[in-house]
């Protein structure tokens, strides 16, 4: 980003908090906007300084104008998806993807089934929340809270998801405190272990989406191969102990694979005594995908067996489903590299 190019020009200090505040607070939509420094010093920064890593593709609006879907391209031609969600309480919520595709396929997801393309920078990462800062900053608001549950598995790029957060979280970029901030991941154990352990304290959210490791390794055989429940379940007993936090598990209720009231039973057992909070999530249903979803009555047999025992659930309604920005629905509609 900017730092290099500061290094060679010798910027002072003031100069650079100049540029956050326009370029992160103010969200200028080009370099041209970036009023407080000289034209002279604005155009040596545009001739050596990309103003975005992506390129804006289109934005598509959910009917009730709430959810706006944002697809994207990055310089080498892979396509990549971001989603806002606007809240009634005001937050502004943007669900970021780390990768284009995700090497780990998930049955029921549609990125797991388009492949894996590459990893992203963490600049492309801040760009997709940049892309939405433009938007809502005119409206007199602003992104207020970030989930890394977009396109990919945030433990399989560490580094640079770490750097976005230092992004998100510093008061003179983003300024969005950790609290704001929701990783979600299918389990990749060590990896967690290693992050938790540097001292990052986002919410947490695992998607278990299975009650036991046979049913796991059928919908999720890659994740539930590497790092079986028992491992999984044992980090979450470090977890809790640790920070005396609760873990969110998503879980997603497909029909007639893991939506019995026998789930549900074996779930809670699961969960019983543990900080946890299930988030029930209805299957989104993509022409990708063989899985279709549960009936509502079903849905709502599966929360009133955890809720009778005494699992706090919450089921979550899934903004951006007519324009497919809902979870596990995000895909590129071209997901090669079209260089
Ligand atoms: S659920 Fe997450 S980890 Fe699994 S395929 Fe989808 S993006 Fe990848």
């Amino acid at each position: 980003m900017l730092e290099q190019f500061a290094k060679q020009s010798n910027l002072p200090e003031y100069k650079i908090d100049q540029f956050n505040n326009q370029y992160y607070k103010q969200a200028i939509s080009s370099f041209d906007e970036l009023t407080t420094w000289s034209k002279d010093l604005r155009e040596l920064l545009k001739q050596q300084v990309d103003f975005s890593s992506l390129t804006h593709i289109k934005d598509h609006y959910s009917s009730d104008g709430k959810t706006i879907k944002t697809e994207f391209k990055t310089k080498d031609g892979f396509n990549i998806e971001a989603v806002l969600m606007q809240y009634k309480d005001g937050r502004n919520s943007v669900c970021v993807s780390c990768m284009s595709g995700c090497p780990v396929g998930c049955s029921f997801c549609a990125t797991g089934i388009m492949g894996f393309n590459r990893n992203l920078s963490y600049k492309e990462i801040i760009d997709q929340i940049l892309h939405f800062q433009r938007i809502l900053v005119p409206k007199n608001q602003r992104v207020t809270n970030i989930v890394y549950m977009g396109m990919g598995e945030p433990m399989l790029n560490i580094e640079n998801v770490e750097k976005s957060i230092d992004i998100v979280n510093d008061k003179d970029k983003l300024g969005i405190g950790i609290r704001h901030v929701t990783i979600s991941t299918v389990g990749y154990v060590p990896q967690l272990r290693g992050f938790f352990n540097k001292g990052y304290t986002p919410r947490l959210a695992i998607s278990l989406h299975a009650p036991n490791q046979k049913l796991r390794t059928k919908i999720m055989p890659t994740i539930s191969n590497l790092h079986p429940l028992e491992q999984l379940m044992n980090f979450s007993t470090w977890y809790e102990k640790t920070f005396n936090k609760r873990i969110t598990y998503e879980y997603i209720l497909i029909k007639e694979v893991n939506d019995q009231p026998e789930h549900a039973i074996e779930l809670s057992k699961l969960l019983f005594k543990r900080l946890a909070l299930v988030n029930i999530i209805k299957f989104n249903p993509s022409k990708e995908l063989k899985y279709k979803a549960s009936s509502n009555k079903t849905v709502e047999r599966f929360v009133k067996i955890l809720n009778n025992r005494g699992i706090k659930t919450t089921i979550r309604y899934s903004m951006g489903k007519d324009i497919g920005g809902a979870c596990g629905q995000l895909h590129s509609i071209n997901s090669g590299n079209t260089k």
